[in-house]
Formats: C-alpha cells, structure tokens, sequence
C-alpha cells in the first residue's frame, strides 16, 4: 500500500471532530461484552470498539452504513482513520 501524503475526501470534508459522548461501546454494553479501545464515528457520532476488540462493533458499523471515518476515542490520541481509503491523519 503506498503512503498517501494528500488527505482524502472524508477527512478533509471533517470540519470539527465529533468526540464521544460516553466512554463506552453501545452495542457491548448491550450484550454486556467487553472492548479494548474505542472509536467514535465522524458520520453519526456513535461510539464502538476497535478491531482489537472481539466485536470489531466500528469496524462492522462503518461497512454496513458507510460511514467512512472514525477517530480514536481515547483521551490521549488525536488520529483519524478512514476504512474506504485505509488512511490515518492527525488532527
Ligand atoms: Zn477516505
Ligand atoms: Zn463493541
Ligand atoms: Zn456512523
């Protein structure tokens, strides 16, 4: 995969993050499931587990509702990460 130095449409059409809301997975609280990280949609600002995760719920999310970016939820992390362009940007 070659490096991309130019940001892609869905993260440049990102004008203010959207952080999350609860410091939680929606879907693992229902099912009483456990995370590792989290990630929260730039599309509809729900908040999901990351791929180290054993419900990859982000992952999953943005393939069934194409929604394109996630950033990291946690506190100490400013990246983004698009799944249609596989591109990660700083903000
Ligand atoms: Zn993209
Ligand atoms: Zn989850
Ligand atoms: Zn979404």
């Amino acid at each position: 995969m070659a490096l991309r130095l130019k940001k892609c449409e869905h993260i440049q059409a990102i004008e203010s993050v959207r952080k999350p809301l609860d410091y939680e997975c929606e879907e693992c609280i229902k099912t009483g499931d456990s995370w590792v990280h989290l990630r929260t949609c730039q599309s509809c600002g729900i908040t999901l587990c990351c791929d180290s995760s054993p419900n990859k719920h982000a992952s999953k999310h943005a393939a069934s509702h194409e929604h394109a970016v996630i950033i990291s939820a946690e506190p100490n992390e400013k990246w983004m990460w698009c799944y249609v362009h596989e591109q990660i940007a700083r903000y």
